[in-house]
Parts: structure tokens; sequence; C-alpha cells
């Protein structure tokens, strides 16, 4: 057997691992869990945001509080000089119960802020709450598939593995200059070796002087397609 022709059947060997990579990485229950893995983590995203909009709104809320206690309290002291006559003059009379008006507005909007906020709390809290259970779900989802998904990967990975072997053992009956040669052009472009059929290099669809075919035939020397660098092959 010619070198070319061991070199051919390590070819071989190295288009099953190929091969079965690309079939691994296509596999279509790993690009659903991928798919699904992109949703899980769009999904914690929003659940994030919608705690970091409560978070705002938290503090917003204990400011109105804080604003409303601070307008009561003023409304009451003044309410209560009233009461008590301080004041002399009726201009002094006349502005504190300008106060009191002031104070009682503000404190009537800070109470009409809250109540709205109070009910959109309650809106954002449901939502938050749909949300956070989307989330679980789609995470125990991906999870089961995954579980599934990771057990066939192990017998994927070893079924790769013997592929990967039986081309090491392929590789060992190739003299090493031949696996040199072959070792560069598949860095390049794959596969490295292509029959040459009717005078036509079938990696580039090339056609080539007869000369080629007669220099080839038979013989073990590496002869390269002048158009894309391939290795021609002939079978004896
Ligand atoms: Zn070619």
């Amino acid at each position: 057997m010619r070198q070319l022709d061991k070199l051919w059947q390590y070819q071989q060997a190295d288009k099953a691992v190929v091969d079965y990579e690309t079939e691994i990485r296509q596999y279509p229950l790993r690009q659903q869990l991928l798919k699904l893995r992109n949703i899980v983590a769009d999904q914690q995203t929003v659940v994030k945001g919608m705690e970091n909009d409560a978070g705002k709104a938290l503090e917003r809320l204990e400011e109105l509080k804080a604003q409303r206690d601070r307008f009561a309290q003023l409304f009451e002291d003044i309410r209560k000089k009233l009461e008590d006559n301080v004041f002399e003059t009726a201009s002094q009379v006349h502005k504190a119960i300008q106060q009191m008006t002031d104070a009682e507005n503000k404190l009537r909007s800070a109470e009409k802020e809250l109540a709205k906020m109070n009910s959109h709390s309650q809106m954002i809290e449901n939502r938050y709450k749909e949300v956070r259970l989307k989330a679980t779900r789609a995470r125990d989802e991906y999870n089961k598939l995954k579980a599934t998904y990771d057990k066939e990967y192990e017998q994927q990975l070893a079924h790769l593995e013997e592929l990967k072997n039986a081309r090491t053992e392929a590789g060992k009956n190739v003299d090493e200059a031949y696996m040199e040669k072959y070792k560069t052009i598949r860095g390049q472009k794959f596969p490295v070796m292509v029959l040459l059929s009717q005078d036509r290099c079938s990696g580039c669809n090339m056609s080539l002087p007869s000369a080629v075919a007669k220099q080839i035939q038979g013989s073990d020397e590496i002869v390269t397609c002048e158009n894309c660098d391939r290795i021609l092959y002939m079978a004896e």
C-alpha cells in the first residue's frame, strides 16, 4: 500500500472526527438549550431591573411619608398657635392662616401622590410576582433539559474520543513527511486530499493538464493542485 493510500485512509478517519464534531455542535437539544439559556438570562435581567425600580420607589415612598408628616406637623403647630391666641396683629393672623393653608395643600398633594404610589406599587408587585414565576419556570425547564443533555453529551464525547483514537491509529501508518505535508495544508483547508477525476481537481473543480494524471497514477509522490494546493489522489 502506498503512503498516499494510507494518508487517504487517515483523512477518512479525520473527516469522521470533523463530521461528528459538527453533529455535536448542531445537535437540536443543544440548540434548544442555548436558546433557553438566553431566555433565562433575559428574564433575570428583567427581574433585577424590577427589583432596582422597586428599591427606588420605596425610597421615594419614605421621602413622601416624611414630607406628609412634616406638613401635618406644621399645620398642627400653626393651628395650635391660633387657638392659643399667640398672634397679636391681624396681619400676623392673616399670615399664619396663609401658612396653614399652604401646609394643608402640600399635605394633600403628598397624600395624593402616596395614594397613587400605593396603587401603582400593588400593580408592580403583581407584575413582579408574575415575572419571577416565569423566570423560575424557565430556569427549572433549563435545568431539566440540561440534565438530559449532559448525559447525552457525555455519550457524544465518548464516541468522539473513539473516533479520535481511530484517527490516531490510522496516523501511525503514515510516514512523517507525508503527515507533515498533510498537516500544513490542514491548517488552511479541509479536505486536504482530493480525487483527481477526468483531469479535474475535485477540490476546486479546476481542469488540470492530462500530464498530471500520468504523473500521479500509481506513483507515491505528493502532487498538489496548482490552483487550490490540495494533494491530488488517484486510487490504485
Ligand atoms: Zn484544486
